[in-house]
């Protein structure tokens, strides 16, 4: 039987080192704030921003919301995200995407307008650039810090690991890759054009499947002591539910350890962004 690896035990450490650099920052005279810039009323903006909050506030971070007409012009928006770079006291931003339809040719402008010591969410192309490099320009996006923030806390060392990533998204997959290779893994991103996909997952010693396709990785995709990390959240009708990439119940017998979904990156996935906003919040001491 695999160990699971569980998002909450991670998020339990988490929050608990968040809190203690909090109360810490709070001393220095620094109140970390998370500013959260919705457009309209999205009912998936709606839930995301009031999950946001609870777990900000829940390790003292402090949340400022402005919230913008779904209809407002380009040039509005940039310059409350210019507003925002220049509040000293808000250390990230969380702004809504994808924006209205009338800025979505414009969105990556737009996104760019960010100063990047503040794009927790790893929006901007030099935070992009600061993840190559491996420099702290600006943060990755939080999928793929998740990952890796789970394999830390099970004190997963993956210097000179083979780990096959099925998925090349460029909010997943690549980032995940880049992450990984920054720790010196040996990496194999996996994508729907890729041959062998299955022998290439059963020959690594660790699979990120990030697919976004139910029940993708199968016994046949994995062997005896790997790890398995599954970010696929899919739809799944039998359990009227979301599940992973991974089928479960078959891969489970086989592997060491294993993510379940729900339970685990997603939940790690939703502190990691408050855990960016301490970051940056702490880096303006630097
Ligand atoms: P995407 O559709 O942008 O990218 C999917 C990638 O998987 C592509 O590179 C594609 O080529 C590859 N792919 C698809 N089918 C494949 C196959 N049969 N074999 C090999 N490669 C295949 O999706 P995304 O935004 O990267 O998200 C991936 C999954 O992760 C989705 O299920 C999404 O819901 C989930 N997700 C989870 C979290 C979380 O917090 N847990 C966050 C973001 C995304």
């Amino acid at each position: 039987m695999a160990k699971q690896l569980l998002g909450k035990e991670v998020t339990a450490a988490l929050n608990e080192r968040m809190t203690a650099k909090v109360a810490e920052l709070k001393t220095k005279g620094v109140e970390p704030t998370l500013c959260i810039i919705r457009l309209g009323e999205r009912p998936d903006d709606l839930t995301y921003e009031k999950g946001a909050t609870k777990r900000a506030e829940a390790v003292g971070v402090a949340v400022k919301k402005i919230v913008l007409s779904e209809d407002i012009s380009k040039e509005e928006l940039i310059a409350t995200i210019e507003q925002v770079n220049a509040d000293d006291s808000i250390h990230g931003v969380l702004m809504f995407r994808p924006l209205p339809v009338h800025l979505r040719d414009d969105e990556v402008e737009i996104c760019n307008r960010l100063d990047p010591r503040k794009d927790v969410d790893g929006i901007t192309d030099l935070s992009s650039a600061g993840m190559y490099m491996n420099k702290p320009l600006g943060f990755p996006p939080c999928t793929p810090s998740a990952v890796v923030e789970i394999l830390d806390h099970y004190g997963i060392d993956v210097t000179g690991k083979d780990i096959c990533i099925i998925g090349m998204s460029r909010v997943v997959g690549m980032p995940a890759a880049v992450l990984l290779m920054n720790r010196n893994a040996t990496v194999n991103v996996c994508h729907i054009l890729s041959h062998d996909v299955q022998e290439k997952a059963a020959r690594a010693e660790i699979i990120v499947s990030a697919a976004g396709k139910l029940g993708l990785v199968g016994a046949g995709h994995v062997s005896p002591g790997q790890i398995v990390i599954d970010v696929g959240m899919n739809w799944d009708p039998a359990k009227n539910g979301m599940s992973g990439d991974v089928a479960y119940a078959d891969v489970e017998p086989i592997v060491d350890m294993i993510t379940p979904v729900p339970g685990g990156v997603g939940t790690v996935t939703s502190c990691i962004l408050i855990s960016h906003v301490v970051t940056a919040a702490e880096r303006t001491l630097q």
